[in-house]
């Protein structure tokens, strides 16, 4: 199989090891359906999922596409590895039929039976530990659904009526000005301390580790719009959210799809490609973008779509500058930063296991996923920012080890062996800086319209500023497509335009 340069993963007896094997990775890098310097229509920067899904219907629809992709491989911030027959989701990972874009594309590419549930009953360690300071209580997962939805349930219901009414239309591109501003300007602790008094100690711990862990930061640098976007997207229930999005994923993996959605758009013989070309510049001039790499190579094209991520959109250089709610909405950026790291124990007794911890000692959950082929046991954790006095850095396997076993209950901590770790150091990615969108307080009434709005003949898709699923795969997805449908509308209209006016002035010439 073909390597990435990306991620890693640690064995007691082999050590650290970087770079690991994918299907994603892309071999050979270029390839260019015509002449290098021909003019595209559109070039497309990013092959994550809003790239990949713009490209795909720009090149099925006739477009002379170029995708231009600073790493080795497809998929962004979502992408697979298979370790010994196992494949570890080393980014985003569990969709659902209800977040109708991506399982369009699921179905559409054949997978509508691939699916793996994660969270599976029947183990024998069989129920969650919660961790309260330094109390811990194992609890059934009917308890711990129980309390996780009545204290997110207790956080999200502003009105008394679960907002069903006040965000009925979650997908729309509408809400109400006073309601996102009133709630836009409150952190998840600034709403944890309105209703503090109602929670007893556990049923606080229980909150914050579920904010922290769909944050990726402390509570104070996440925004309480965003948790409230997230209960509405639940379908306004208390575990709802959990139901639809930490759930069921891809059996043959993220990359399988990437290739088919990818494959499809190169069948068509209008997709042009280059991977690791990182763009350093995107000029507009004269009705012309041209897009350049730092290594100083050179493409032009009618339209551009960018979909580098929020943090690290103000790293491209764009001339006309941006606009300046652009750059400052990319240097304030996602507030999540979080670790997600995949942890293999010894033998299958974790099978049903789960954890929540506060304030845990750098990993705040941990959840079992599936037997890997050696019949061990696959959990995936979470910790929040590796620089706040609650993370840990991923560079130390050590610590790493050390803020599993405190999910562990005590009495268990020596005997689990961790066999496995595989993780992808997404903060220190310098193409994402970050992890999956959750904004921090006013980030979204301040910019978010901004952030969709084209500048000039560049256009921006992303999973970050997406209506819906914003911040998910399915939010990438939408954007992705959407934003080709507008190019390809803008590009029509102005040909029309441009044959009407040549009709024009011929039958000018005729009088
Ligand atoms: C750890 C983690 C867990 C997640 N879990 C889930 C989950 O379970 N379910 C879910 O739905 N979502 C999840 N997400 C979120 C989801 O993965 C993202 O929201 C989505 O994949 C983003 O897609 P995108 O195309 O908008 O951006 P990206 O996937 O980031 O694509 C942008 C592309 O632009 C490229 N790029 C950046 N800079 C440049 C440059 N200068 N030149 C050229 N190319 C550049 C990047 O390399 C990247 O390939 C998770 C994300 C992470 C990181």
């Amino acid at each position: 199989m073909v390597y990435t340069s990306e991620g890693f993963t640690w064995t007691p007896s082999a050590g650290v090891s970087h770079g690991l094997p994918t299907i994603g990775a892309v071999d050979p890098p270029t390839f260019f359906a015509s002449s290098k310097d021909q003019i595209y229509d559109v070039i497309v920067v990013g092959a994550g999922y809003a790239g990949l899904v713009a490209s795909r219907d720009l090149s099925t629809q006739g477009k002379k596409t170029l995708l231009v992709e600073a790493r080795d491989r497809l998929g962004g911030r979502t992408w697979h590895s298979t370790i010994n027959g196992f494949n570890y989701e080393m980014g985003g990972t569990w969709i659902h039929w209800h977040m109708p874009h991506i399982y369009r594309e699921v179905s559409h590419y054949g997978l509508q039976d691939d699916w793996v549930v994660t969270q599976v009953p029947g183990g024998k360690e069989d129920y969650c530990t919660l961790t309260t300071g330094e109390q811990q209580r194992n609890i059934s997962h009917e308890e711990e659904a129980d309390l996780c939805g009545r204290v997110f349930r207790i956080f999200c219901n502003l009105d008394g009526n679960d907002l069903r009414e006040k965000w009925k239309y979650v997908f729309g591109t509408k809400l109400d000005p006073q309601f996102a501003a009133e709630w836009d300007n409150l952190s998840c602790s600034d709403r944890l301390n309105q209703i503090r008094n109602q929670l007893s100690p556990e049923e606080l711990a229980a909150l914050e580790a579920q904010l922290v862990q769909m944050g990726g930061n402390s509570p104070d640098k996440i925004g309480f719009l965003n948790a409230l976007l997230w209960w509405s997207l639940g379908s306004h229930t208390g575990t709802g959210l959990n139901e639809i999005a930490l759930h069921t994923r891809l059996a043959s993996g993220q990359s399988e799809l990437h290739r088919r959605i990818f494959e499809h758009a190169a069948s068509t013989g209008n997709l042009s490609y280059a991977f690791g070309y990182p763009v350093k510049s995107v000029q507009d001039k004269n009705g012309l973008v041209t897009v350049i790499a730092r290594d100083g190579t050179a493409w032009k094209a009618r339209s551009v779509i960018c979909t580098v991520p929020l943090n690290v959109l103000a790293d491209v250089q764009f001339s006309p500058s941006l606009p300046v709610e652009k750059v400052e909405a990319s240097k304030m950026g996602t507030a999540n930063l979080c670790n997600k790291v995949h942890i293999d124990v010894q033998g299958p007794d974790y099978l049903s296991w789960g954890s929540l911890a506060s304030p845990g000692k750098g990993l705040v959950s941990a959840f079992a996923d599936q037997l890997t082929p050696a019949d061990n046991t696959h959990l995936v954790s979470f910790g929040p920012d590796p620089k706040s006095s609650l993370g840990i850095k991923l560079d130390n396997i050590d610590r790493i080890i050390s803020a599993f076993k405190h999910l562990l209950p005590a009495e268990k901590r020596d005997e689990v062996l961790v066999n496995r770790i595989v993780a992808h150091d997404w903060n220190n990615d310098e193409f994402a800086k970050g992890t999956w969108l959750f904004a921090p307080p006013k980030l979204t009434t301040k910019y978010l319209e901004a952030l969709q709005r084209p500048h000039g003949n560049v256009y921006f898709a992303s999973a970050d500023w997406s209506h819906g699923w914003r911040g998910w795969i399915d939010g990438g997805v939408q954007s992705g497509m959407e934003v080709a449908r507008d190019v390809i509308q803008h590009q029509k209209a102005a040909s029309n335009n441009s044959d009407g006016r040549a009709q024009n002035s011929r039958s000018q010439s005729k009088l």
